[in-house]
């Protein structure tokens, strides 16, 4: 049942937004770089930080950028000695293939989802992000809007994050088009209906949303 519903889910989605064109960014080295900056905080700081770090946006010029400098851009994101940590990690494991992006395309996704995973401060959502986002690999990220939109909906959500994206897998066809747009569906909807206060009364889910019929 829980199957045909997110199914369902998705095609309301679409039908009702359109399509929401994401991930932003002009290459999918900016598009690893939102990823990583865009834990714990807003997007709109992402955006202030990316632009800060626009004309250095290259792998090989951050991974030689002096930490101060690094930390002082990308201070609008926030937390931004552990983000410029991070980044850094992220560019020592990504110098190891380079610093190209497609050599990480030829890879076999487990492996490299693997290595992503084995970076400090890179965690599921994040590791996820970059390969759906920046390398269009076929996987769904889960992230907290997935959690509580659809358990409000009434979909039984596990609490590990792979039996999460598990359960998203099986729903929906193995389709890096369809994931991309999904995932962006949900924050979308999450952040204009389905907020920490759901605004139900306007929402055009209610009539088969658990939470709503249940209230
Ligand atoms: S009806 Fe309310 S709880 Fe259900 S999806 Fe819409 S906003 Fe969220």
């Amino acid at each position: 049942m829980s199957t045909d519903f997110i199914q369902c889910i998705y095609e309301e989605l679409i039908g009702f937004y359109g399509p929401q064109g994401w991930w932003p960014g002009d290459s999918p080295f900016e598009v690893m770089m939102g990823a990583i900056l865009t834990q714990n905080t807003s997007w709109t700081n992402v955006e202030k930080a990316l632009e800060n770090l626009s004309s250095y946006m290259e792998p090989q010029v951050i991974y030689m950028m002096d930490m101060d400098k690094l930390r002082k851009l990308i201070r609008p994101s926030g937390f931004y000695n552990i983000k410029a940590r991070r980044i850094k990690a992220f560019l020592e494991w990504f110098k190891g293939y380079n610093f190209c992006v497609n050599e990480l395309g030829k890879m076999d996704i487990t492996t490299l989802r693997g290595e992503l995973l084995g970076i400090s401060g890179i965690g599921n959502e994040t590791a996820d992000s970059i390969l759906l986002y920046a390398l269009d690999m076929p996987i769904f990220v889960i992230d907290a809007y997935t959690r509580r939109m659809f358990s409000r909906l009434g979909v039984p959500i596990p609490k590990e994050y792979e039996d999460v994206q598990k359960l998203f897998h099986t729903a929906i066809e193995k389709n890096t088009a369809i994931y991309n747009e999904y995932h962006a569906l949900i924050v979308r909807h999450s952040k204009e209906c389905c907020r920490k206060k759901p605004a139900c009364n306007g929402c055009f889910l209610k009539n088969i949303c658990d939470f709503y019929i249940h209230a």
